[in-house]
């Protein structure tokens, strides 16, 4: 996709009632830290459009990015931030179902993992509740600048094992650094968004 426009166009708080769009939406989930707002970033063109972890005052919100005025690009809130009480988390849970739920529009999820490690047990978490809201996740490895080539198809098949992915799933690596594996997932998310 030639990106053209971008904008933040809502921003959701845990009480906010969630948009009701009428152009396909594609969603990011991930733990915190993850490298998810890199991505989102990348993806887009854009150098901190998306606040990254580090940037102060991030909050965790549902975020409802306009391209194109093609699509929406949904930004759902990491899980695992320390900051974020357990109480707040399960609210942030149950508002997450019920965007994976309610929304007419959403055609795929993408769930990041770091490539360097295991899947965590709320990644695993994450990835069967996916699965649950009848969405297949596709899984994008990040930080691929962060390992050796030679200990790519390794690290994969960690990933793949930790999930319990089927066969066919695909493993997207991904690096925000080098951007490589950007095309990839563009490819990916247009097959969902022209489905
Ligand atoms: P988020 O919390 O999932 O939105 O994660 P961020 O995008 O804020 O990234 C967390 C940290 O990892 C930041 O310091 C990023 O610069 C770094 N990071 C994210 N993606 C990559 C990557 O592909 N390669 C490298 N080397 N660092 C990355």
């Amino acid at each position: 996709m030639i990106i053209k426009n971008v904008s933040l166009e809502t921003v959701c708080g845990i009480t906010s009632k969630l948009p009701e769009t009428d152009k396909p939406e594609i969603a990011f989930a991930g733990k915190s830290n993850v490298g998810k707002s890199s991505l989102i970033n990348g993806l887009m063109n854009r150098k901190a459009l998306a606040r990254t972890s580090s940037s102060p005052g991030k909050t965790q919100t549902i975020n409802f990015y306009n391209i194109n005025d093609q699509m929406y690009l949904v930004d759902l809130p990491g899980y695992g931030y320390a900051k974020v009480s357990k109480s707040e988390q399960e609210k942030w849970g149950k508002m997450i179902e019920r965007y994976l739920h309610g929304s007419k529009q959403l055609k795929a999820v993408f769930l990041l993992i770091d490539i360097r490690h295991d899947p965590s047990a709320n990644d695993r978490m994450m990835y069967d509740w996916i699965n649950h809201q009848g969405f297949r996740p596709i899984i994008i490895a990040t930080k691929l600048d962060k390992i050796k080539r030679s200990q790519l198809q390794k690290q994969v098949k960690l990933i793949r094992t930790g999930l319990g992915m089927p066969a066919q799933a695909p493993v997207l690596p991904y690096s925000a650094l080098t951007k490589q594996g950007r095309e990839e997932i563009w490819e990916y998310m247009e097959q969902f968004i022209n489905e």
